[in-house]
Formats: structure tokens, sequence, C-alpha cells
């Protein structure tokens, strides 16, 4: 077994970061925890990646856990999933019965049980202090993907793929191992193709995800889903509207009833955040700081509130998340982290039913058609290399973003290093996920693939573009 020093080196040098939010995972490995979670909850309507990648892969995952332990100290390690009695429990159980140390827990069904508060408390029964992260209660999550990507490290292995899962209005809802630099529309197409003429995609679940403004947006470390929906769905509709509409409605429609607050994940597990008392606080102003306003930074972005709770309209995620980015603009900087306070006295009932849910987004149509069996045991590791070029982001982290190691008319390896962390700052590498010959650099590197790396390739999907990053 590696040391602490060569497992965060190894992170580091393979660019791993965490599949949710993009933390770099060398910086998290630095934090002194006393459990390691490996979170596989996932809850979200239509999400299936961590399921197969637990099914399939469950002994990289529990090797991936106990690198994580040894890296932070860890005496005590917990794989956490949903799926009781299933292929993917007994995969996951058959791994960790080795490892004295490692227990396997059954996360209840409500959404987010993937939230990594809430996942603490669960895990633990430890509560998140205000401002702080389960690392300040000394609980480190880590995605199961992460900790995948984590064990391939520690054999040389870069980030080059994301698993993806592709639903909605496609032929084959299913999931994919894309390559980071392919497009959403390589995904859509690995999946057999749309199934409606006008569609808009989300990338990311039905609850918390963000609407792409097209196709040709390139997959990054942190795409888990690319959801294919009719242009007039309510979940497309929601996220059309304009910041200035948001505010609008905010000030106009919100009359301060509390549901967004009672269901709110963060305020349930123990944050003073309470979306009704932001949406009173911006009526007036957003310079007045208010404890109330800051409280903004504790939203996780789940999106209960907004698309489970609201019958008004109003988008308390979406709001605070306009705060956070105001904030870091201002240069506000985060208060340290207070003591555990304790979870609330509706905790127990707060939390939404995935049921509920998947009625109250409208996509249980997409659920029915998903074939779960046979998208969890698609045995064949579905891994998906364009033809045409990757167009592969420097930034898909949370710090700073890459800075190209290589240029226009070099020629690089699968795994090669195309950018390194700068000087200094925090952030990840990047890495080519096909060999082939670099294209235009800018925001984003284009590598178009030698011949025989693109032999797999059975679309004709349009490239990544340079301006197709998201903001
Ligand atoms: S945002 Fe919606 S749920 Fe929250 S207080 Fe306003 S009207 Fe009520
Ligand atoms: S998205 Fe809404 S419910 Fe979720 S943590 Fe943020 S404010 Fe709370």
């Amino acid at each position: 077994m590696a040391d602490r020093d060569e497992i965060i080196a190894a992170a580091r040098s393979a660019g791993v970061v965490g599949a949710r939010y993009g933390i770099p995972t060398h910086i998290k490995l630095e934090e002194s925890v006393e459990v390691v979670v490996a979170n596989g909850c996932e809850s979200e309507p239509l999400l299936f990646g961590a399921k197969w990648l637990m099914t399939h892969h469950a002994r990289e995952i529990v090797n991936g856990l106990e690198l994580a332990m040894t890296a932070t100290g860890a005496r005590r390690g917990i794989v956490a999933h949903l799926n009781v009695d299933s292929d993917l429990d007994a995969a996951v159980r058959a791994e960790a019965a080795a490892h004295p140390q490692i227990d396997v827990f059954h996360a209840p069904g409500f959404y987010p049980a993937c939230e990594a508060h809430t996942l603490t408390h669960e895990t633990t029964g430890r509560v998140v202090p205000d401002g702080g992260t389960p690392a300040s209660v000394g609980v480190g999550v880590f995605d199961v993907e992460t900790l995948f990507n984590l064990s391939r490290a520690l054999d040389g292995t870069p980030v080059t793929h994301r698993t993806v899962t592709v639903a909605g209005e496609v032929a084959h809802p299913g999931v994919v191992r894309m390559p980071l630099g392919a497009s959403l529309q390589d995904a859509i197409d690995r999946a057999g193709g749309p199934t409606t003429e006008k569609f808009r995609v989300l990338v990311g679940g039905p609850a918390s995800g963000a609407l792409a403004d097209d196709t040709s947006q390139p997959i990054t470390k942190t795409t888990a889903a690319v959801l294919v929906l009719p242009a007039h769905h309510i979940q497309v509709q929601k996220r059309t509207r304009s910041i200035a509409v948001m505010l609008l409605r905010a000030r106009s429609t919100c009359f301060h009833c509390s549901e967004c607050t009672e269901h709110c994940t963060r305020h349930l597990a123990g944050c003073m955040i309470e979306p009704h008392k932001i949406m009173q606080a911006i009526c007036f102003s957003l310079e007045n700081l208010n404890a109330s306003i800051t409280s903004a930074v504790d939203c996780g972005g789940c999106g209960v509130c907004d698309s489970f709770v609201c019958k008004m309209g109003v988008s308390p995620r979406v709001i605070c998340r306009l705060i956070s980015a105001h904030l870091e603009a201002m240069g506000w900087e985060k208060p340290p982290a207070g003591e555990p306070g304790r979870v609330t006295a509706e905790y127990a009932t707060g939390h939404v039913s995935v049921e509920e849910l998947i009625s109250r987004l409208g996509v249980e149509e997409y659920v029915e058609t998903a074939d779960l069996r046979r998208i969890i045991h698609a045995d064949a590791e579905p891994e998906a290399t364009p033809a045409h070029s990757l167009a592969v982001p420097l930034l898909q982290h949370v710090g700073a973003p890459a800075v190209p190691v290589v240029g226009a008319g070099d020629n690089v390896d699968a795994g090669q290093a195309i950018g390194e962390i700068p000087q200094g700052r925090r952030g990840a590498r990047v890495h080519a996920a096909v060999g082939g010959t670099v294209g235009d650099v800018g925001r984003l590197v284009e590598i178009s693939p030698t011949p025989e790396t693109s032999a797999n390739h059975d679309g004709d999907a349009a490239a990544v573009r340079q301006d197709a990053l998201p903001d």
C-alpha cells in the first residue's frame, strides 16, 4: 500500500477531482479526518452512473476508499448507497468483506440522500456546522467515481473519461464512459440519438441540472448526466427564465410562506440557511449583507426548493447562486466554520421521497422507459471515442484553469498531460483522452484523434467549439 504522500501525489498527477463539484482531490486528501464515506447514494431520478460503477467496479471503489483513508488518517470507511438486496450491494459487500474497517451503509430513499452534509449525518450522526464542510466534523465524503479514479491514479492512469448517464428523449437510455472533451451531442448519439425533434439538454439530473446552451458543449469531469427533454418540458421552461425574471418573481410573487425552508436540505441538516428569509432580504437590497443574505453560500444546489416545493415559480436555488457569485465578486470572505449545531426537529419528516420528486419533476415517463436492470447490467466497458476532434476544457474543476503545455500542431498520446496546475495556485491537471494532433488552444485544447484511436466511433456528431463552454 502506498503511503500518504504517494497517494496525494498520484491524485494530483492524474488530475483527480470531485465528481460533483470538481474540488481537486489531492487538496481534499490533505485534510485529516476520522471517517471516509464513499458516496454512492445516487438519489436523483434518472441518474445511473454511480450504480453502474458500483456494480462493475466495486473493487476499484473499495480500493480507492482505502487509499483515501490512508491519506487522511481515517480509521473507518463507509460505502453508502441506496440499493438494498441488489447486485450492486452484493458486489460492494463482497469487496468490503476483506476490509474489517470498512462497512456498507444503506442510506434512506429520499432526495437528496447524496448531499454531503446530509450523508455525513446519516452515516455518522455528526452535524456539519454553518460555513463548514464534512471535514469540519472529521468526515471526508468522496463520490464513488472519485474513488474509482483515485484507485486508477495509483496505477498511473490519469482521468480522461467520465461516467455519464444519457436519459430522457433518447432511443437507448444508458450509461457511457465518455472521453473528456467530447460533445453532449456525442453522448446523445451514443444513446441512439434523440427521439424528438425539438429538444433541450440538461447537464445533470432533472432536479439539480443546468440547461446547456447547445449540444456542442463539452463533457467534463463533473458531467454526471445528459438529460434530453422536449423543448416545452416544464424543467426546460423553468430554466429559460432570465435572471431578471427570477429576481422579479422572488420580489413580487414570493409570499414568504417558508415552505422552501421547511424542506431545504441544508436547513434540515443543521445549517442556518433559511431560503424564505433570503427571498425577504433581497426585496430590499443585495448590498445589505445581513446573515440571511450571506447564508446563501451554504446552499448545496439540490433544487428541492424550486423543483419540488415552490408553487409560485420562485427559485431560491438560482437566487442563492446569484448571491454567492455577487459575494465572490465583492471579495466577501466566508467566516470560519461555527460550532456543530443540531439537525432541525423536522429532519425526519421534511425530506422529499424520490417517488414524489419524480412526479413533481414531470419525468415519470422517462423513469418508466429507462430499463434499470439493462442499464446497470450492461457488462461491456461502454467507452465511446468520437472520430472528430475533442475539445478539452482547461477548467473542469474548482480553482485556476490549467495552463496549456501543448501547442497547435503538437502530437499527443492518449493519457498525456495537456494542462498543468499554474504555479502557486489551486487547480488540477488535464490530460488527453485520445492520441492525436493538437489544433486550437484557448480555453479548450482541441485534439484531432489519429485514425486508430477513433476506430470504435459510431456517430458523426458535431464537434465542440471553442465558444461552447458554459459561463
Ligand atoms: S420561495 Fe416559494 S416556497 Fe419559498 S417562501 Fe417564497 S413562495 Fe414560499
Ligand atoms: S437548492 Fe434550495 S433546498 Fe437545496 S440547499 Fe439550496 S436553498 Fe436549500
